[in-house]
């Protein structure tokens, strides 16, 4: 080796202590995360929240929840200039349960929307319109004046929606900050399904597409009531760097508007969500405080003071702090594999069962009662309840002998699992549970408390069709 190669390589090692430096460390496991939840799913079989009529049940962990809530305000507000208006805007897909959306605003977070169904839940939840934010790629008319009307945020996705809010803000006055969503074309992550910022996404205006980024301008320099900027390079997959790429494009936008219409005119940046979790252990990396010092250090303007910012995290402050608990209803053998069968399968965990290899999930073990099994573990597959071969959570995964009445726990399912129920095989939502300790003076045990009721078979021929039996017959 030369000399010069040496110094090389001590110099892309300094840059490697020099970042690790200002990321700071990952922080130590989730061992307390991981210890209440051992305590939760005890406490639910001997409370009975799960059992042989509630073979399924969602547990949301409440002080985790908090937790989580406020490592993100603390992480942006330490990299941004005292004074900075923030807006963390849950994305309600992420989670939609207005007791959730209830919590989080409790603990000073607001709504991203991008449905009407999901701004009624945010308005069940008490969520005022100024921390609520509408996205979405296909708003109607109709859905633009609703929002316009309360004074939500709104960021319209294409030049077809920005027309159509250009009339309604000439009909009505509106209170709403209004902004154009573009696509920073940087590039895809590890899961093309939820790559927002590849070069031919459908979300916002291509950016590097010829004549888009003009076209963006003279927007902007023509409706001086367009305030905001949206970008959301997200999701899952995508690394911290190239999330970071994206917002740097938004923001060097938003500097060259304000430089030619010669005034602040966009004065908030809504950087979007996705900041990716990690579905392999209990550690929460990476962190909220990570990602916001990379802003800090890649994009210092964003957050020295002159730009309001919303961000939109969704599965980042959810995924950790939910858990799905199934009682394992029979184990058989099959062709020499050991299969247990569940009731957690493709209606609470759609993308791991069509998806597996993009969406591995953590599986834990517990015995009858509720106890963490241990000891040495043999390939089996974990299958859910459905009627379809490919209904497996896992296949010939490592885990201590499962028996007929123990628990699987399928971890990290806080969002975009088992809120997101798909109604295969006429499979019942299953309830969902909130939890936390009780106060120490009654012995600190397990409380919980009912987000959402298990789906009632009534309910299920209901939503069918039950009530126009006979729809058909007359025709
Ligand atoms: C889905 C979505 C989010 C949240 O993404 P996460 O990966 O859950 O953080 C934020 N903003 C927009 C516009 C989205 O579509």
């Amino acid at each position: 080796m030369g000399l010069d190669d040496r110094a090389d390589r001590r110099s892309d090692e300094d840059e490697t202590d020099q970042l690790t430096r200002l990321l700071g460390q990952a922080p130590p496991h989730g061992a307390a995360a991981a210890d209440r939840r051992d305590q939760a799913i005890r406490a639910a079989v001997e409370q009975g929240v799960v059992g042989p009529d509630a073979p399924l049940a969602g547990l949301f962990d409440v002080a985790g929840i908090r937790a989580g809530a406020a490592a993100l305000r603390a992480a942006f507000a330490e990299v941004a200039a005292p004074g900075t208006r923030v807006l963390h805007a849950f994305a309600v897909k992420a989670t939609p349960l207005v007791p959730v959306l209830r919590l989080l605003h409790d603990a000073g977070i607001g709504a991203e929307v991008a449905s009407p169904g999901e701004l009624a839940l945010a308005r069940a939840a008490g969520i005022p319109p100024a921390h609520t934010v509408l996205d979405s790629p296909a708003k109607t008319p109709a859905e633009l004046r609703e929002a316009l009307a309360l004074g939500i945020a709104v960021n319209a996705d294409n030049p077809q929606e920005l027309a159509r809010v250009d009339a309604l803000v000439q009909s009505a006055p509106t209170r709403s900050p209004v902004g154009i969503r573009v696509n920073p074309q940087v590039g895809g992550g590890a899961i093309e399904a939820l790559s927002t910022a590849t070069a031919t996404s459908k979300f916002g205006v291509p950016l590097r597409d010829e004549g888009a980024r003009e076209w963006v301008v003279r927007a902007y320099l023509d409706r001086p009531w367009l305030t905001r900027l949206h970008t959301h390079s997200g999701s899952q997959g995508v690394p911290l760097e190239l999330m970071t790429a994206g917002v740097a494009a938004a923001y060097a936008l938003a500097e060259e508007i304000n430089a030619r219409a010669g005034r602040r005119q966009i004065d908030t940046l809504d950087i979007g969500g996705g900041l990716p979790v990690n579905f392999a252990s209990d550690e929460q990396t990476p962190t909220f405080a990570q990602y916001a010092r990379l802003l800090k250090r890649e994009v210092p303007g964003l957050l020295d003071g002159r730009y309001g910012l919303v961000t939109e995290f969704g599965r980042s402050l959810l995924a950790k702090h939910g858990t799905l608990l199934a009682r394992v209803e029979y184990v058989k053998s099959a062709g020499g594999r050991t299969v247990a069968l569940t009731h957690a399968g493709v209606q609470v965990a759609t993308r791991t069962v069509y998806a597996p290899e993009s969406w591995p999930l953590r599986i834990a073990a517990y015995d009858a009662k509720g106890r963490p099994k241990s000891g040495p573990g043999t390939g089996q597959d974990v299958a859910g309840p459905a009627c379809f071969a490919g209904d497996l959570l896992a296949r010939d995964r490592e885990l201590p002998p499962l028996e007929q009445g123990d628990h699987v726990a399928v971890l990290d399912t806080g969002a975009y699992y088992f809120a997101h129920h798909y109604s295969y095989n006429s499979l019942a939502r299953p309830a969902i549970h909130g939890f936390a300790a009780g106060p120490r003076e009654e012995g600190g045990g397990v409380r919980f408390s009912v987000v959402r009721a298990q789906q009632r078979v009534e309910e299920i021929v209901a939503e069918s069709g039950g009530g126009a039996r006979d729809a058909l017959r007359g025709l």
